[in-house]
């Protein structure tokens, strides 16, 4: 059976993950599947190998592609990569056979802005503002363009629901069902004294608004973003701008996906 279909395998270097990347390669070219291990823009199918780090990273350095993915985990915790090594066989008859479902993902969006240039960056997890040194620092925050607070301590995770599990959670976010579609604003060990007021806890807000966060640049010089975990540092921002992205990506599974499930066996 002649069959031009190419999937992307995408792995850390990990030897562990190398050697399921090659087990899947062999299933899936039982399938006539034409598995390409350098990234093809062409492929119906992303597969990453590894944990949430090389899934999110197989997305971030794609640019967020429109291919599908799905993710084997031989990683740490493995929220996003629905397939274990024993799946793999299972995983290319199933596909094979076209016995999945696709589900669509919204990203957060910012805008980084100086007074030279704007940088729009994405996420599917979260963006979160760091200082670059250990001092404190001081973010206003508005929402729907109106002025509610202002954060100083090690600064704030702007997070999506399926990133609400990561950043958000250790620093005392909620989680928040996927099927939301909101941003979580999450402050990272705010200072709450006489001196220094803000909210304590988290806020969730709508997809429709948009929350801008303006840095005092008062004892330090520079701010440090984190996007899904990866730093990027930019010179003088002044505000950042951020908001429920209409791209999309597009996450396979082959079960189905119960968000209580896998939060129970993940973390409980
Ligand atoms: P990492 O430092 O390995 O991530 C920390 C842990 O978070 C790992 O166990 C990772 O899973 C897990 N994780 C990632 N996305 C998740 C999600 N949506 N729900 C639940 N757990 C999740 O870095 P990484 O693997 O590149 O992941 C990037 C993420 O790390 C960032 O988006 C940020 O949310 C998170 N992070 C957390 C902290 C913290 O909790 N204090 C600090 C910095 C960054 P794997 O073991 O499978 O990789
Ligand atoms: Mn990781």
């Amino acid at each position: 059976m002649e069959n031009n279909r190419i999937i992307n395998i995408i792995t850390n270097n990990n030897s562990y993950s190398i050697e399921i990347a090659a087990q899947l390669k062999y299933e899936l070219t039982r399938y006539h599947y034409h598995v390409s291990e350098e990234y093809n823009p062409s492929a119906e199918l992303n597969i990453s190998v590894g944990g949430d780090g090389s899934f999110l990273r197989a997305l971030r350095n794609n640019d967020f592609p429109s291919i599908p993915i799905i993710g084997v985990n031989t990683g740490n915790l493995g929220f996003y990569p629905e397939l274990s090594p024993k799946d793999i066989q299972s995983f290319a008859k199933d596909y094979s056979l076209g016995q999945y479902s696709i589900n669509k993902l919204p990203l957060l969006q910012c805008e980084i802005c100086s007074e030279e240039v704007v940088h729009t960056v994405y996420a599917l997890n979260d963006i979160a503002i760091k200082g670059d040194q250990t001092k404190t620092i001081h973010l206003d925050v508005f929402i729907d363009y109106n002025h509610l607070e202002t954060v100083s301590g090690d600064g704030v995770i702007v997070s999506m629901p399926m990133g609400s599990s990561a950043y958000n959670y250790s620093s005392g976010g909620s989680l928040v069902y996927p099927s939301l579609n909101t941003m979580q604003l999450t402050p990272i060990a705010p200072l709450n004294s006489n001196a220094y007021r803000c909210l304590s806890s988290s806020i969730i807000v709508p997809p429709d608004l948009n929350i801008i966060i303006v840095p005092e640049y008062k004892y330090i010089e520079k701010i440090v973003f984190s996007l899904d975990g990866e730093q990027v540092n930019y010179e003088k921002v002044t505000h950042s701008n951020f908001f429920v992205s209409q791209k999309t990506i597009k996450i396979i599974s082959m079960g189905t996906f119960n968000y209580w499930k896998v939060i129970k066996e993940k973390f409980l």
